[in-house]
């Protein structure tokens, strides 16, 4: 499961900016999650529970903010947001798309005390 990889590195994310920011008790933690991201986002919640235990992140809740895909087709200059992963540009019915959003997963911000 790659979940658990992902989530690791966004525990140390959170825990870095924590710190930082002079936080002891993550309340939540946003997040931007593409629909092309291939992350289950149920999956990274409950790997962050168990990899959170006995850190100040522990019990937070993570907010997921859908990213939708935006294609452009490289052939009309489309911009475009599909219904399925490989659907043509609706206008040119072409399969030559560059993606422009979607593929992304990062953190936005945390909140605390
Ligand atoms: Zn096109």
């Amino acid at each position: 499961m790659h979940e658990l990889g992902i989530t690791e590195d966004l525990l140390a994310h959170v825990l870095e900016h924590a710190a930082e920011a002079g936080i002891k008790k993550v309340t939540s933690v946003r997040l931007g999650l593409g629909d092309m991201a291939g992350i289950e986002p149920d999956a990274v919640s409950l790997c962050f529970e168990a990899a959170s235990r006995g850190t100040p992140a522990q019990g937070a809740e993570l907010v997921f903010r859908r990213i939708e895909t935006e294609l452009r087709c490289r052939f009309c200059g489309n911009v475009f947001t599909p219904s399925q992963f490989d659907e043509p540009c609706p206008q040119c019915q072409r399969l030559n798309l560059e993606v422009l959003n979607g593929q992304d997963f990062y953190l936005e911000s945390i909140e605390g005390e």
